[in-house]
């Protein structure tokens, strides 16, 4: 059975072909690193992740190369930097670990490789440079501009003529274009704008080139899959076609462009004036983020996503039940065979409702039987809904011995009664709320006060930990603690 995807060039659900099945190739356009990601920020990222994990299964981990960048040089993130006077250095590297804080909570694994703009600079020069010689692109006042007119067929990615898209987009009059449609390579810095020494002067890359560079750089000029959110078609995407194509001598950029549809809250167009702006940063305070990705996978990718308080509640509810279905394997499970129906689903143009109701169907088989309880933890885990039990251990243990190198003799004191094993960010919880000695001395006094059959002043122990969310339990063996979830 072959994935099918649909293709926005070809506007057609077509039979997925890599050049090679030895090295799959994706690039995703990534976030512009200056604030929190918003819920429409969380989706493509989610999406491609989905379609990253499916390509691994299918061709094997080794034989898919993700590349999605890091736009780290932007006019807006000059503006933010200077709005809070911070370094734009100090502000990218912030906003970059938040970034990968909140979708690693979303289950969305690292690409491949993770390019950050500013450190493809020369590669972007070289490739402004080829435009100039081959005739697409000009230089003018200081600007290096691509001059739309030389390419005759701009525009074949979104079926529209220049005169629809010059009609349709807010397009910038400015004295040094020859033509209204042209668009910036690169633009001269002036005072304390970020910039880079150039034949044109020192400068800064528009926006465009960056993918054009960094996906020639790292996966060569014709690859399979370029993915990226709807609204990027026009221009952006466009652009970078342009850009890719007229240096490299009309080779095509990729064969299968791929878009998720775009993203409401509650109905209506999320943004900051509107007060409906959602961070993934703040979802994730409230709740888990397999409820959150769920939420998210519950529509088709293509589809218009509208994003409700009633959608994420009624995920976190079915995540709630598929974690107690699969809870307690140890052993990875056996990945899913082609003709599972959540494999036929997925296959399918990344039908992930369709897989969706394929696990519901199991979910009531896995009452009673521990088969299919390790199917649906197989399609979660493909799904990025759960984590293989072998990696979760493994990053329980590392986590486990990196905090106790960082909080020392703290964490050894309190994993004296504590439920093991101990994550290091429960430890570092409890230790703001009371001492490791404190905690182990009223165990000790409760276990005293049990022997000497004391059962008011035991309970009253226990309340007295219960209010810090502290909950005790008692086993043969002896008495333990864990947080109360
Ligand atoms: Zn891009």
């Amino acid at each position: 059975m072959a994935l099918r995807l649909y293709n926005s060039m070809s506007r057609s659900k077509q039979d997925f072909k890599p050049i090679s099945d030895q090295n799959v190739r994706m690039y995703v356009c990534g976030p512009t690193v200056y604030d929190y990601a918003h819920i429409g920020n969380a989706r493509p990222a989610v999406v491609f992740d989905v379609l990253f994990r499916l390509l691994r299964q299918i061709y094997g981990k080794d034989h898919v190369t993700y590349v999605r960048n890091i736009t780290d040089v932007d006019d807006k993130i000059n503006k933010r930097a200077a709005e809070e006077g911070v370094e734009i250095a100090e502000l990218t590297a912030k906003t970059t670990a938040q970034y990968h804080a909140d979708m690693d909570a979303l289950g969305v694994l690292r690409p491949t490789i993770e390019p950050r703009a500013t450190e493809h600079i020369a590669q972007m020069i070289a490739m402004i440079e080829k435009l100039i010689d081959a005739g697409y692109a000009y230089c003018e006042q200081r600007h290096v501009l691509f001059h739309v007119p030389a390419m005759p067929d701009y525009g074949k990615l979104s079926g529209r003529s220049l005169d629809e898209m010059q009609a349709g987009a807010r397009i910038e009059i400015a004295p040094y274009k020859r033509d209204p449609m042209d668009f910036v390579l690169w633009k001269p810095s002036i005072g304390v704008q970020p910039g880079w020494d150039s034949p044109w002067g020192r400068g800064r890359p528009g926006w465009h080139i960056e993918c054009s560079a960094m996906s020639e750089h790292h996966l060569g000029e014709t690859f399979d899959i370029h993915g990226g959110g709807i609204d990027l078609i026009f221009p952006h995407h466009e652009n970078e076609i342009a850009q890719s194509t007229c240096a490299h001598g009309g080779k095509v950029m990729a064969n299968y462009w791929i878009h998720n549809g775009y993203l409401q809250v509650e109905g209506e167009k999320m943004s900051k004036s509107l007060g409906n702006f959602i961070t993934v940063h703040d979802l994730l305070d409230q709740w888990p983020g397999e409820a959150i990705r769920l939420a998210i996978l519950m529509t088709h990718y293509r589809q218009p996503l509208n994003w409700t308080q009633k959608g994420l509640e009624e995920a976190a509810k079915i995540a709630r039940r598929w974690e107690a279905l699969t809870f307690g394997f140890k052993a990875s499970p056996k990945p899913l065979p082609e003709d599972h129906p959540v494999m036929v689903a997925l296959m399918d143009d990344l039908n992930t409702p369709a897989a969706i109701s394929a696990l519901h169907a199991l979910s009531k088989q896995a009452q009673n039987s521990q088969a299919a309880r390790a199917e649906m933890l197989a399609a979660l885990i493909l799904l990025g809904l759960a984590k293989d039990p072998v990696e979760r251990a493994e990053e329980t243990r590392a986590m486990i011995a990196e905090q106790a190198a960082e909080m020392g003799q703290a964490y050894k004191a309190i994993r004296k009664y504590a439920k093991t094993p101990l994550p290091g960010r429960d430890a570092k919880h409890v230790l703001s709320l009371i001492s490791a000695d404190e905690l182990n001395a009223l165990i000790e006094a409760r276990l005293a006060a049990r022997a000497a059959k004391d059962w008011a002043e035991a309970d009253r122990i226990r309340d007295q930990l219960a209010k810090l969310g502290i909950a005790l339990k008692d086993s043969p063996s002896g008495t333990e603690w864990e947080l109360r979830r």
